[in-house]
C-alpha cells in the first residue's frame, strides 16, 4: 500500500468510528433511541459530527483525485503535494492513535 493509500485508509477507518460514535450523542428524548428507527432526527450533535466527516470525505476525495491525476508525472508536483499535506492535517486530530505514523505529520 502506498503512502496515499494507507493514509487514506487510516482516515477513512477514524471517520467511521466517528461516525459510529455519533449515534451516542442523540438527544435523550429521541426517536432514534426510543423506536431504533432509521438515523434521521432533529438531534444537534449526532448531525454535526455526519455533516463534518462527510466534508472531511469530499476533500480527502479531492486530494486523492488531484494526486492520482498527477501520478503519471515522474515527481510530485506542488499540487500533488500540497494535496498530500491536507490529508496529513485531516489525521492529525488522530495523531494519538495507535495506528497513526509519524511520517504523516505535517
Ligand atoms: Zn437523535
Amino acid at each position: 500500500m502506498g503512502a496515499v493509500a494507507a493514509l487514506a485508509d487510516f482516515l477513512n477507518r477514524r471517520w467511521a468510528e466517528e461516525a459510529q460514535e455519533a449515534k451516542l450523542f442523540h438527544e435523550l428524548a429521541c426517536t432514534v433511541l426510543a423506536e431504533g428507527l432509521p438515523e434521521t432526527c432533529d438531534c444537534p450533535c449526532p448531525a454535526r459530527i455526519y455533516e463534518r466527516v462527510a466534508v472531511d470525505r469530499r476533500i480527502l476525495r479531492g486530494c486523492e483525485e488531484r494526486i492520482t491525476k498527477e501520478q503519471q508525472e515522474l515527481c510530485w508536483s506542488i499540487d500533488s503535494t500540497l494535496a498530500f499535506t491536507t490529508m496529513k492535517v485531516l489525521a492529525l486530530p488522530c495523531e494519538l492513535h495507535s495506528t497513526y505514523q509519524y511520517s504523516w505529520y505535517p
